[in-house]
């Protein structure tokens, strides 16, 4: 992981990034985890060449997205807080267009699931009753020789600081038995530092969906099966973060508990799994780059039935983007057990009373917001120059269209300032008129802005402009009036 260590302050473009707390050196390749095999999403997609190579690295993405404002490493100024991470200007627009996919395809056009949010901190009998108090753990051991701490169950994916790096207990070095960490952030709840007022930072969403179940059932008028969608932050003391956006303590996540009757619980766990897998191939990620991985039974939470992990293939190998869990009747059963309160469902149709199961898709936004950078990233070449550029989809692109004026004489600043108003009024655009045509091209390129409008001579003649294709480079002309309707339509393919 970047760990920039206060007396250390790590440059940015020094971190190496390696799964777990790697200080191994850069783009160290992991081998990818055994079991699971890719599988075909049942819908179809919007995805570019998949022949071409990928080009990428950790580093090259890292180096990318500081210098594009991406992401910056929080209080950089001051050395830097480990795995705390800043959007910048471009990246808080990426990030938002992946929550607002995944808010518009599970809420906004679905009839069968509601949106919810809740506060962060909760009432601390919550985290008793789900189980987070006494088992969200994560098992730790500490090296004797270079006291750095590990979780024991990732030795493998990690690299100790001694030179030769080694993974931990190669060193020579002995480690400790290994204890339980909890990985909940405690703070205290009014002026008091008491153990009556410990609160915890919620480390998952999905709770608050729990303890609103009937509130919500009630106030919507919803019938079983339905879900409730949530996205917020969640915060986890990690032992080992890491990988850039991967693993940090503070993240974004994206959850939906969807209630259904025992019973039909498996049906609808075989549904979920194929759309939230077709969810990433609509946004642009490649097929060859997900996968579903079912869980071996050593790896399933005690009370889970069946949990598969839709995974990407980033550079520092397969890993988790989201768990699709089925999560039986555990939640409402423990919070009815521990408030006292019949969270039961009637049925009206069939005059039967139960306790729903539930069927969890939980995703991550800053994970998912990694892999659609990663899974963009390309380079190819352009007037005889490397390209870097981010073949994002259109809906996902931070921003939709740049104007340049050819030239900043004959009135064309004033028709492109005039075309960027009027464009701005529907997405995201920018202006710009410094440098070569082929530099602002390139500027745009790199951080995958699709289309290109140039205001040229025979636009102050006929009103039209030139549209440039940021994968293909081709240029088309087409009269301003049509303009936003035309990007409306290619943004939406
Ligand atoms: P992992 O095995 O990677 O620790 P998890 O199985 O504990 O993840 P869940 O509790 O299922 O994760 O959380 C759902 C999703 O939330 C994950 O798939 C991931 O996208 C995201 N997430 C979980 N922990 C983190 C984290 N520390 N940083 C960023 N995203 C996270």
């Amino acid at each position: 992981m970047p760990t920039p260590n206060p007396q250390h302050p790590a440059r940015f473009s020094e971190w190496s990034f390696v799964s777990g707390s790697g200080r191994g050196g850069w783009g160290r390749i992991l081998s990818p985890p055994v079991a699971g095999g890719s599988v075909e999403a049942p819908h179809p997609t919007w995805y570019f060449d998949t022949t071409m190579s990928r080009a990428v690295t950790m580093e090259k993405v890292v180096n990318l997205a500081k210098r594009r404002g991406f992401a910056f490493q929080s209080s950089e100024i001051y050395g830097g807080l480990a795995s705390c991470w800043d959007y910048g200007p471009v990246g808080v627009e990426l990030k938002r267009n992946v929550k607002d996919a995944w808010w518009r395809e599970m809420v906004l056009t679905r009839r069968d699931i509601v949106g919810i949010d809740c506060a962060i901190l909760m009432h601390p009998r919550v985290w008793e009753a789900s189980g987070h108090v006494a088992g969200f753990t994560d098992p730790l051991v500490d090296c004797k020789k270079c006291k750095e701490r590990f979780r024991a169950d990732k030795l493998q994916d990690v690299w100790c600081p001694e030179k030769p790096s080694k993974h931990p207990g190669e060193c020579g070095g002995e480690l400790t038995e290994a204890r339980q960490f909890n990985l909940m952030f405690k703070t205290f709840m009014g002026p008091v530092e008491d153990t009556a007022s410990v609160v915890f930072m919620r480390p998952e969403t999905a709770q608050g969906i729990f303890v609103n179940f009937l509130n919500v059932a009630n106030a919507s008028r919803q019938r079983i099966p339905f879900g409730i969608a949530q996205i917020g932050k969640s915060f986890r003391n990690e032992i080992t973060p890491g990988n850039f956006l991967f693993r940090t303590r503070e993240f974004e996540q994206m959850e939906m508990e969807f209630f259904v009757k025992p019973g039909d619980d498996e049906r609808w766990f075989e549904y979920w799994k194929a759309e939230r897998l077709a969810w990433y191939r609509r946004n642009g990620i490649r097929a060859e780059n997900l996968r579903l991985r079912d869980h071996g039974a050593d790896e399933l939470a005690h009370y889970a039935k069946g949990c598969v992990d839709v995974e990407y293939q980033f550079p520092f190998g397969w890993s988790e983007l989201e768990g699709i869990a089925n999560r039986t009747d555990f939640d409402l059963k423990r919070h009815a057990e521990y408030s006292s309160k019949d969270l039961s469902y009637f049925d009206e149709e069939t005059r039967e009373r139960f306790v729903p199961y539930v069927i969890e898709p939980a995703a991550g936004a800053d994970r998912a917001t990694l892999a659609f950078l990663v899974d963009a990233y390309d380079e190819d070449e352009a007037e005889g120059e490397t390209r870097v550029v981010l073949r994002f989809h259109p809906r996902l692109a931070p921003v939709k269209a740049a104007v340049f004026p050819l030239l900043r004489k004959d009135g064309q600043p004033e028709k492109a300032h005039e075309i960027h108003a009027l464009l701005s009024r529907h997405f995201p655009v920018q202006y710009d008129q410094a440098g070569s045509i082929g530099r602002r091209y390139r500027r745009q390129d790199e951080i995958g802005t699709p289309f290109g409008i140039t205001v040229d001579h025979e636009t102050m003649r006929d009103n039209t402009v030139t549209l440039r294709d940021r994968d293909t480079m081709q240029q088309e002309r087409l009269p301003v009036d049509r303009l936003v309707d035309e990007l409306k339509r290619r943004i939406e393919v």
